[in-house]
């Protein structure tokens, strides 16, 4: 799996799905994403407009390779569905005396760049699971133990599904792209866990009114 990111404002998922025999890569198959904020396109476009194949290799045009082609050999007749991303910052429910549970996207939807939504459903299955367990072995309440479950999702989920936006954000927007670690670094560790920590010392100096933290 890979990503790319294009000036204009289109990020790009190419994922293997099904590899039916592994000597003939042409028996693969490749389910390709590309996202882009509502500003990016006319406003007045429709769905079937947003689908169509013309489109999609119009978009392609500008990509670097692999991604060009691999947009531009995308086979006449090839069905194309839209969707919109959407998320939600989740907030404490009523559960019902502990009867009303909430786990993985119905309580933490997120936008998927960041790649942790089934994350947090597993850890979220696995959390619920040791907690009832405490109610069966330890005398612990249903209400107390779904509550404290809740409360975790709010903060640790929470959390998340705002990290998620900022990174979906930041996907969709070349200039800040270029201001990334990874573009600066070039993804060596120790570079960008420098770029890391100058950032972390300009913020603090800036926290502390204007004057470098001592080092
Ligand atoms: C492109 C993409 C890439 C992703 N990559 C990653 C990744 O790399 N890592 C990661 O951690 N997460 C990733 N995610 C997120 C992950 O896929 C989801 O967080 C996860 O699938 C959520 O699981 P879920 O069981 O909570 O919900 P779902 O998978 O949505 O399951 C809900 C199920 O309920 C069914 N359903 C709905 N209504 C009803 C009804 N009334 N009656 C009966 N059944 C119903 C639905 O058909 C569905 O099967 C990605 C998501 C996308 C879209």
């Amino acid at each position: 799996m890979y990503h790319g990111i294009h000036p204009k404002g289109y990020w790009q998922f190419v994922a293997i799905q099904d590899v039916p025999d592994p000597n003939k890569p042409e028996t693969w198959v490749f389910q390709l994403q590309t996202t882009w904020k509502k500003t990016t396109e006319p406003e007045n476009l429709t769905d079937e407009d947003i689908a169509s194949l013309g489109k999609h290799w119009n978009r392609a045009e500008g990509m670097g390779e692999p991604f060009k082609s691999a947009n531009l050999w995308v086979p006449e007749g090839t069905k194309i569905s839209v969707n919109k991303m959407a998320y939600w910052v989740p907030i404490k429910w009523d559960t019902r005396g502990g009867r009303v549970i909430l786990a993985g996207d119905a309580g933490h939807s997120m936008t998927f760049q960041r790649g942790q939504g089934l994350n947090h459903g597993i850890a979220d299955a696995a959390n619920l699971a040791q907690l009832l367990q405490s109610v069966r072995d330890g005398g612990r309440t249903k209400e107390v133990v779904v509550e404290e479950y809740m409360n975790e999702l709010v903060e640790g989920a929470g959390e998340e599904v705002k990290m998620s936006i900022v990174n979906t954000d930041m996907l969709h927007d070349w200039d800040r792209f270029l201001e990334s670690p990874i573009v600066k670094a070039g993804g060596h560790a120790n570079q960008t866990n420098k770029i890391a920590l100058e950032e972390q010392r300009h913020r603090e100096a800036l926290a502390n009114g204007g004057t470098e933290p001592n080092p």
